[in-house]
């Protein structure tokens, strides 16, 4: 067990703590603003897709109604649809294997496409509360969608739907859009030393 605090000590912790919550409560007691949220996960390190999946998580233990789009697909088993479809949570995949083996923009363009049409019909149905586009980011920068539509379909979405989106290198105006951008930074990664991606870790 530690040792108690000398008393001078303590009173400092006491106040110092003091002072944090009254700082916090009051920004807490500031913010009124009710309405649902854009938030962007991208960056280069391991995370995105996974804290995605958490919001959702999240969002279907409040018996909320959520829907995922899956823009880049593995060839693997997917876990993530395995455990949400029967959850109800509406579930869209890309068709294709990961776009940068199929080399074939034509056919990308037009999975894309057909993913992105489930995606603007989930941004209007006012039943749905949380939306994840997991790796739209990539569609964007190959052009296989348009940035000016995405930003349209998002901005036009129910006030109280939230829109989450996945992947490296979001363009600058998703990031303009959103309330929240968090950006993952690559400390280290396991396949740098030659490790296998792993199920249940990985997908
Ligand atoms: P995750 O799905 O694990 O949350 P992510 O969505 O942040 O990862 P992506 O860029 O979508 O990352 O890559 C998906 C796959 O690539 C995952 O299997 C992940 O472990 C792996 N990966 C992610 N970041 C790195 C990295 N910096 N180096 C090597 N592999 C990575
Ligand atoms: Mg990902």
């Amino acid at each position: 067990m530690d040792k108690p605090m000398p008393h001078s000590n303590n009173d400092k912790h006491k106040q110092r703590q003091q002072k944090i919550k009254q700082e916090v409560d009051a920004r807490i007691d500031a913010a009124q603003e009710e309405k649902g949220l854009v938030l962007v996960i991208t960056g280069n390190g391991k995370g995105k897709t996974t804290s995605g999946f958490g919001t959702i998580a999240r969002a279907v233990g409040h018996n909320l109604k959520c829907g995922v789009a899956q823009f880049i697909k593995g060839t693997w088993d997917n876990g993530e649809k395995n455990l949400l479809e029967k959850l109800g949570v509406e579930f869209h995949v890309m068709a294709t294997g990961f776009t940068w083996e199929t080399q074939d923009k034509d056919g990308d363009t037009l999975v894309a496409q057909i993913i992105w049409k489930e995606c603007k019909r989930m941004l209007q149905d006012n039943s749905l509360d949380v939306v994840l586009f997991d790796e739209i980011t990539y569609m964007v920068t190959y052009g296989y969608i348009e940035l000016d539509d995405v930003i349209e379909a998002i901005e036009s979405r129910p006030s109280t739907q939230s829109v989450i989106i996945t992947g490296r290198a979001a363009h600058r105006r998703l990031i303009e859009i959103a309330d929240t951008v968090s950006e993952v930074r690559n400390v280290k990664h396991a396949f740098e030393s030659g490790i296998k991606a792993r199920k249940g870790i990985d997908w």
